[in-house]
């Protein structure tokens, strides 16, 4: 029997740290051409498909040259980290997405540099972000998050309780529905993870059904650098690839998905 080999040194193998331009350049051509495959498949335009490259963990200078190389937005897990690269890098043109847990009090830090928030899960953080983005006169496009794997996954609603969520919405007038955000559950079972996003583009649906004012364009951003593909084949209209584009990450997702079996303790049986 062979040891198993720890995800994050697989992750290094396949995902080499990127330090040049031209690096940044040919990753980010190779993900898009992925995309533009998986799109094809199912028969879907690749345009439909918004790339949001993920630089959680990456410092300011390596930063620079994936701008150098054409990113024009970039999401960030946690709001103090990209709060500090908002200001290190102000000099560029870059819009920052948030896509990870927040808590109430970090609301003004995001109504104060970010151009859209992916992780909504809770109506204390829907009011405590309107309260902040209406003193600053302005709105915020979001992404309701939901929890498609079940036990797997700390954040997110369930999705029978998103129909509800929905309906109490409107009262934050400065926050603009854009779809529903999730993470899949983490497996080298390509079926189990593309169940998960099943559900979140059935969430959709069903809420559209309800009340088609209330999910605005209806994006469903999903699929990660392991399982991208598949989210386009089942119809991802944003996908947050980090490792792909950067290189694989030194620090355990487990900082980030508290909740979660880490990716570097392998995958859940
Ligand atoms: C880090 C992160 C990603 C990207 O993960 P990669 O494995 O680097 O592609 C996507 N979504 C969220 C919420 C993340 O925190």
């Amino acid at each position: 029997m062979s040891h198993p080999t720890p995800a994050a040194d697989v992750a290094a193998g396949r995902y080499p740290t990127a330090t040049s331009v031209e690096d940044f350049a040919r990753n980010l051509a190779d993900v898009r051409a992925r995309i533009a495959a998986a799109a094809e498949r199912v028969g879907r335009d690749p345009a439909d498909v918004r790339l949001l490259p993920v630089s959680k963990t990456v410092p300011g200078e390596r930063i620079r040259l994936a701008v150098a190389a054409g990113c024009r937005e970039l999401g960030e897990n946690k709001v103090q980290e990209a709060a500090r690269k908002h200001r290190e890098l102000a000099d560029l043109d870059v819009a920052w997405s948030v896509i990870g847990h927040l808590q109430t009090n970090k609301a003004r830090d995001v109504a104060a540099f970010a151009a859209e928030f992916q992780a909504l899960d809770s109506l204390r953080v829907a009011e405590a972000l309107d309260r902040r983005l209406q003193a600053a006169g302005r709105p915020l496009d979001v992404y309701v998050q939901v929890n498609t794997s079940a036990e797997e996954s700390k954040f997110g609603l369930e999705p029978a309780a998103v129909p509800d969520f929905l309906a109490e919405l409107p009262r934050y007038s400065a926050l603009r529905v854009r779809g529903f955000m999730t993470l899949a559950v983490f497996s080298d079972d390509e079926e189990r993870v593309r169940a998960c996003f099943r559900v979140l583009r059935d969430v959709r649906d069903r809420a559209r059904d309800v009340d088609p004012d209330a999910v605005g364009p209806g994006d469903l951003s999903m699929g990660m650098s392991g399982d991208y593909e598949t989210a386009v084949e089942e119809g991802a209209t944003c996908v947050r690839v980090g490792q792909a584009i950067f290189g694989a990450r030194a620090t355990p997702d487990s900082l980030y998905w508290p909740g979660t079996v880490a990716s570097d303790d392998g995958p859940v049986p």
